[in-house]
């Protein structure tokens, strides 16, 4: 009898508990944003298997308190459609998609955090620009109308999901040195097809060396994938 309670408890919390689903930016041949560990730029780093590390880790501690898949577990290629059509197949409540920023600028750096929205910041639109590559033409202007759809219906839950977990991430960003460029709207295809509140993390800048070397650390990689998970757990507990 002791038992039946108990897994009644349990399905209660399966029941009541949300579904995230994590995407590790690009994959496969895509390898996302290249840098490099050395000045003479031998030890490569990709931006595709920073995004997977981290992203394990983000579901590995979301495990502990709610449901947690990922779009991909493996270095494969998978289109951004691909990506959004697996939060119909699991039901996802969130999205989260995980990048690392890029530029031609060496010296560029900071974390910035992406809510799904239409904006003509220009800092955004280059992001916007290396992160929407898989689709064009036709598919763009469909999307368009598919965007202020989605838009409308996410963007309140989307921006407080970004406060919390801009809340969590903070302090983690601030010991680390590195800087915090804060919240901001972006036109992200992946965010729109998938039709769910979600954010979309440019952790760090790979370009510059320094900031890959912060970034690259196995300690920071658990810090910041505790602290995006809490600030998940945090925005699904006020739901509740
Ligand atoms: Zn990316």
């Amino acid at each position: 009898m002791k038992y039946f309670f108990v897994s009644l408890f349990l399905m209660s919390q399966i029941a009541s508990a949300k579904v995230v689903l994590i995407d590790p930016g690009h994959g496969g041949e895509e390898s996302g944003a290249v840098g490099h560990l050395d000045a003479r730029r031998t030890r490569k780093v990709f931006e595709k298997d920073l995004s997977l590390r981290l992203s394990k880790k983000i579901k590995e501690e979301l495990s502990k308190s709610t449901t947690a898949y990922l779009t991909r577990s493996l270095d494969r290629a998978v289109s951004l459609q691909e990506r959004a059509d697996l939060a119909d197949i699991v039901k996802a409540d969130l999205f989260l998609s995980i990048h690392f920023n890029s530029s031609t600028n060496a010296k560029s750096h900071g974390f910035e955090l992406y809510y799904l929205d239409n904006n003509s910041n220009v800092a955004a639109n280059k992001v916007e620009r290396s992160e929407n590559l898989n689709l064009k033409g036709e598919e763009l202007i469909v999307n368009q109308i598919l965007v202020d759809l989605v838009v409308q219906q996410t963007v309140h839950h989307s921006k407080e999901l970004a406060r919390l977990v801009h809340e969590r991430v903070r302090p983690v960003v601030k010991l680390n040195k590195i800087e915090d460029r804060g919240i901001k709207p972006g036109l992200f295809y992946v965010l729109a097809l998938s039709k769910r509140p979600g954010l979309l993390v440019e952790v760090g800048f790979v370009s510059n060396p320094d900031e890959l070397r912060k970034v690259n650390e196995e300690k920071f990689m658990n810090n910041m994938a505790k602290a995006i998970a809490a600030g998940v757990v945090s925005f699904i507990n006020k739901q509740k």
